[in-house]
C-alpha cells in the first residue's frame, strides 16, 4: 500500500503507518528483532563499535588500508579509538563530487565511575560516579544497574568488565530515601531530590575476614583481583559506565513498541548502519558515521567536532583519486547528509510542552527536524528549503512515511545534535531520526514502525 498518496491534495498531514500502510508493519516487526539484538549488544559506545564492526564484516566491509587500491563498490571501515566508526562504500563518481552520508551518535546518558571510585561507609562499599550527559538524577535511584567498560592496565592489557546483564549476574543500585522519612526531600525541586554526589553505587556489604578497617572495601578489592586481576590503582585508567541492567523489551500488549536503554541515539545508529548495509550500487561514495560524545557537546577526539571525519575523507580521497585541499573542500561542499538523531515524541500526558502541529508522533514515520536548538533556534543547523524539498521527493518516490517536527514548543527547552558540525563544511545537512518517548530516561520507548521507516 502507499503511505505517500500522490493524489492532488491541498492539505497535508503525516500518514499513520499502521492505518495507511499495514504491510510496513509486518516488515517493521521483523526489523526490530535485529534492532533488539543491536541494543543488547551495544550498551556503551565501545560495544556499539564492536557490534557495528561485526555487522560490517559480515556484509563484506574491511578495515581501511591506505596501501590498497579501491574500486567503486568496495567497502571499508575506519575505527577511531574503539569509540567511533566510519563505514564507507566507494561510489562510481569521484569524491570531489560529494559524498552521501548518514550519521548518528552511539554514546548515551549514563553514570561513569570516577577515577578514584571505591570507598566504604558503615560497612557498605560504594563506587562514586559522575553522570554523563543530561539525566534526571532521581530516575536513577532504586533500579537495577549494570557496569560495562574497560580497565586499561600499565602493561598495555585491556580488561573488559560487564556485571549485571546475565540472568544470574548480581546487579548494582543507587539508594533513595524511604518515603516514610522523605517529608523534607519531597519538598525539594526535582533536580535536587537526588543530588549528583549522592549518585553512588552500592556494591558490597560483606567484610573480608581478618580485616579490621574498611573490611568490606578490602573484600571488593580481593574479588576484583581474583576475577579481573585489577587493583585499586587500575581504576585511574578505566572507563566503567553504569547503565540500566537488562535487555531491550517489546512494549505494549500489542508489542508495537520497544522499551530499552540508550535508544537515543542507537535507534538512529542501527537504522543508519542497516540502511548502509542494504544499499547497493552507490553512485556517490556513501558514508555512515557513528560517533561518541554527542551527549556532552560532540567534544573530544572521538566526538564529531574532532578532525577524525575529515582525516578519514582525506585518506579515502588520497587512495582513490589523490588528495588535494581544493578537491577535499569541494567534496565536502557537494556532500549531503542525514544527521540522524532522535526526536521528542509527542506525549499526550505532557501535551503542554509540545506544539501539536509541529511535533513528532509515534507511528508517523521518520522525523525531519529542519532545525533544533533552543531560545530562537539557537545553536541549530537550519536545513535549506531546497534540500528539504529534495528529501520530500525522495521519501515520496520511495514510499517512506515521514513527518516533520520541532523539539517541543517554543521556549520550553531545546537541544542540539551533530548536524551543525557537518554543516560547517558547507554541505546540506538535516536532522532526521526516530521519535522517542521519555528521551534520556533510563528506559526509552520507540515505535517499531518508525524504526522501519527510518531504515
Ligand atoms: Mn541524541
Ligand atoms: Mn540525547
Amino acid at each position: 500500500s502507499d503511505v505517500c498518496s500522490s493524489d492532488l491534495q491541498l492539505t497535508w498531514s503525516a500518514p499513520h503507518i499502521g492505518k495507511d500502510a499495514p504491510d510496513h508493519k509486518e516488515k517493521a516487526f521483523k526489523y526490530c528483532e535485529g534492532y533488539k539484538k543491536f541494543l543488547n549488544a551495544g550498551k556503551t559506545e565501545r560495544e556499539c563499535v564492536k557490534e557495528a564492526v561485526h555487522m560490517l564484516k559480515k556484509a563484506g566491509y574491511k578495515p581501511f588500508d591506505r596501501t590498497a587500491s579501491y574500486e567503486p563498490g568496495d567497502k571499508v571501515y575506519y575505527v577511531n579509538r574503539s569509540k567511533a566508526i566510519i563505514a564507507t562504500t566507494f561510489g562510481k563518481k569521484p569524491l570531489s563530487e560529494g559524498l552521501h552520508m548518514n550519521g548518528a551518535h552511539i554514546d548515551s546518558p549514563r553514570l561513569d565511575l570516577k577515577p578514584n571510585p571505591l570507598y566504604e561507609k558503615e560497612d557498605i562499599a560504594y563506587f562514586k560516579t559522575h553522570y554523563y550527559g543530561g539525566i534526571r538524577k532521581y530516575q536513577w535511584g532504586t533500579i537495577p544497574l549494570a557496569i560495562h567498560g574497560v580497565v586499561a592496565k600499565k602493561n598495555g592489557e585491556l580488561t573488559e568488565i560487564c556485571i549485571g546483564e546475565k540472568e544470574d549476574d548480581p546487579v548494582l543500585v543507587i539508594t533513595d530515601l524511604l518515603v516514610h522519612l522523605s517529608r523534607e526531600q519531597l519538598d525539594k525541586p526535582a533536580r535536587t531530590v537526588i543530588e549528583g554526589e549522592k549518585l553512588d553505587l552500592l556494591i558490597a556489604n560483606k567484610p573480608l575476614e581478618g580485616e579490621e578497617k574498611d573490611a568490606v572495601k578490602a573484600g571488593v578489592l580481593k574479588l576484583l583481583k581474583e576475577n579481573y586481576n585489577i587493583e585499586e590503582e587500575d581504576f585511574l585508567s578505566a572507563e566503567l559506565e553504569i547503565v540500566p541492567a537488562g535487555k531491550a523489551r517489546e512494549c505494549g500488549i500489542d508489542r508495537s513498541m520497544i522499551m530499552a536503554y540508550g535508544q537515543d541515539d542507537r535507534v538512529c545508529a542501527f537504522t543508519s548502519l542497516l540502511a548502509m548495509l542494504e544499499t547497493k550500487d552507490v553512485k556517490r561514495t556513501a558514508c555512515c558515521i557513528l560517533v561518541d560524545k554527542e551527549e556532552i557537546g560532540s567534544v573530544g577526539a572521538t566526538g564529531m567536532t574532532s578532525k577524525f571525519f575529515e582525516n578519514a575523507v582525506v585518506e579515502l580521497m588520497d587512495v582513490v583519486e589523490g588528495y588535494s585541499e581544493v578537491k577535499f573542500r569541494r567534496a565536502m561542499a557537494n556532500s549531503k547528509m542525514l544527521s540522524s538523531d532522535v526526536s521528542a515524541a509527542f506525549d499526550p500526558l505532557y501535551a503542554a510542552s509540545f506544539e501539536k502541529k509541529n511535533s513528532a508522533f509515534f507511528a508517523h514515520g521518520l522525523v525531519f527536524n529542519k532545525y533544533t536548538g533552543s531560545g530562537g533556534k539557537g545553536g541549530s543547523n537550519d536545513a535549506n528549503a531546497e534540500y528539504v524539498a529534495e528529501l520530500r521527493k525522495i521519501m515520496d518516490d520511495n514510499n517512506v512515511a515521514f513527518q516533520t517536527a520541532e523539539l517541543g514548543a517554543v521556549d520550553v527547552g531545546g537541544g542540539g545534535t551533530i548536524a551543525y558540525v557537518l554543516a560547517r563544511h558547507v554541505m546540506n545537512v538535516i536532522d532526521s531520526g526516530v521519535a522517542v518517548l521519555c528521551m534520556h530516561a533510563p528506559w526509552e520507548i520507540t515505535s517499531k514502525v518508525d524504526v522501519y521507516e527510518a531504515v
